[in-house]
């Protein structure tokens, strides 16, 4: 279970994340919905250790990564762009990560990450031969080869268009239900949270303001901003 004690981290006198606090359950999904500049994704590197918090704790278990870097915790980032390494094949990106591991294992691994997204057959291929949806996914199995206890998406089918996008929520669902990897999705659509999150956290100006279930923020949103949000959907 991840822990968020009092998160603040300022830049000068702003503060992008004011005082966060939030605990996140193994295996759960959670999605963080909130307004352009609201924090989100300062949250996200945080929590993955790309930021240093101003003050602040962010536990795993009985673990604290707060002073951890990136590659010591067991959480990985997924960003919007993807970031894949255009120079190397499917197969290079995924299993980037696994150098440590042997090149025997590291191959299983690979294929196997393959199948759960359904690229079996792309290992060879380069990134740039690749649709949208594709290159999300060959991101998605790279962010997961190491099998972290916490996986923070930033906007993954932000760059995907509306029929893609619905496909893809509910196949995004699924491997995160067959891995039981608790996922923090960031997103804009407040349907795609309502539809895919067990609890969706609402920020604005750098606070969580609300943490329920969907039915439960729709039921009793805190504010005007959150009864909007969700006004929208129905
Ligand atoms: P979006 O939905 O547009 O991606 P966001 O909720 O992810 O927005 P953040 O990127 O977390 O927002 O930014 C929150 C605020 O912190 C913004 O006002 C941004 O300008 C500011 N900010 C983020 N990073 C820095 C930085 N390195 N230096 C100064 N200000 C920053
Ligand atoms: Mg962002």
């Amino acid at each position: 279970r991840l822990t968020v004690r009092e998160l603040t981290k300022s830049f000068g006198t702003y503060r992008a994340v004011d005082a966060v606090t939030l605990d996140l359950e193994p295996g759960e999904f959670f999605c963080l919905l909130g307004p352009s500049g609201c924090g989100k994704s300062t949250l996200l590197r945080l929590i993955a250790g790309f930021e240093r918090p101003t003050s602040g704790q962010i536990r795993l278990g009985d673990q604290d990564l707060t002073g951890l870097p990136p590659h010591r915790r067991p959480v990985n980032m997924m960003f919007q762009s993807y970031a894949l390494f255009p120079h190397m094949s499917v197969a290079g990106n995924i299993g980037y990560g696994l150098k440590d591991m042997g090149r025997t294992a590291a191959a299983v691994r690979v294929a196997e990450l393959l199948r759960l997204v359904r690229l079996e057959g792309f290992g060879e291929r380069r990134p740039e031969t690749l649709s949208g949806g594709q290159r999300q996914r060959v991101a998605l199995a790279r962010a997961l080869a190491r099998e972290p206890q916490l996986l923070l998406l930033d906007e993954p089918l932000g760059a995907l268009d509306r029929g893609l996008r619905e496909e893809t929520q509910g196949e995004l669902r699924t491997i995160q239900r067959r891995l039981g990897t608790a996922f923090v999705v960031v997103t804009h659509d407040p349907e795609e949270a309502m539809m895919l999150a067990d609890r969706i956290g609402v920020m604005e100006a750098g606070r969580l303001v609300q943490v329920a279930p969907p039915i439960a923020l729709y039921r009793r949103p805190v504010n005007r901003y959150v009864a909007g949000l969700l006004g929208d959907v129905n």
